[in-house]
């Protein structure tokens, strides 16, 4: 079986004790490529570092993070632009907004995000959206920038069916995670509704485990378990969804090489 982590956040300090155990287990299950978000510049370091230790698994993406947008966002943009022309990367990522934690710079974030917009374009990339009760607000931004040229996915995809069908006219395919296992989740309810085209998986490791690691540090070997629960509410085999959401996956991050 083939599966791609197309979002795990695997250089952060709460991997830091068995990072290669970790990647280990994952490559059993059959995840085989990591797509990796940026956070802002202090983890550039820890990123480069991963990359070079499976360089063909990992995949980096640039960016900032909307909960990161603070006075300094200008300076964060130009090393984003700088390290663009430096070398390639896969998407500009993780950017959007995110109004749940702090709402001080609603501004900045939108701005942050209409900017690193306008760079994924130059440099042809798709982007990977983090959107936090914000839905209004990132649909304002991506509508201006809309057209072929802008795609790629909405991370953690927790909206409602409306808002999938606009992400999805918008050329964004939704990523699928631990939530869709939670008993609450809501997103279970309707995904059948959503044509399976238009879904990827991803952990978000080392947040959002799925059941029944709910609560601890989730890793990218448990995308097995968002897989079966994304079959389920499919009624399909584990097979299909492996079939289906890679060949998506791959299909976004066309720009890069991958072989399995
Ligand atoms: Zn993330």
């Amino acid at each position: 079986m083939q599966l791609i982590d197309t979002h795990t956040h695997l250089y952060v300090e709460a991997f830091d004790e068995d990072q290669s155990l970790v990647i280990e287990r994952a490559l059993k299950v059959g995840v085989q490529h990591f797509f990796i978000p940026a956070i802002d510049s202090s983890y550039i370091d820890r990123m480069y570092a991963l990359e070079n230790a499976y360089p063909n698994q990992i995949h980096l993406m640039a960016g900032l993070h909307p909960t990161h947008v603070k006075k300094n966002y200008k300076e964060e943009l130009t090393l984003i632009d700088t390290q663009l022309k430096k070398r390639k990367f896969c998407a500009i990522g993780e950017i959007g907004m995110d109004l749940y934690w702090d709402k001080k710079f609603l501004k900045e974030q939108q701005l942050a995000f209409s900017q690193q917009i306008k760079l994924a374009k130059e440099h042809k990339l798709p982007i990977v959206i983090h959107c936090r009760e914000a839905f209004d607000e990132v649909f304002e931004v991506l509508e201006q920038h809309s057209g072929d040229d802008l795609y790629g996915i909405f991370h953690c995809f927790t909206g409602a069916l409306s808002e999938a069908k606009r992400a999805i006219d918008l050329n964004f395919k939704l990523g699928i995670g631990g939530v869709v296992t939670f008993k609450n989740g809501r997103i279970d309810q309707f995904l059948n509704k959503i044509p399976m085209e238009s879904i990827v998986l991803e952990t978000d490791a080392p947040y959002l485990s799925p059941t029944p690691h709910r609560g601890n540090r989730n890793e990218s070997s448990y995308i097995h378990l968002i897989m079966k629960k994304v079959a389920e509410c499919y009624a399909v085999s584990d097979d299909i969804i492996a079939k289906i959401t890679t060949e998506n996956a791959l299909s976004v991050f066309k720009n890069q090489k991958i072989k399995f």
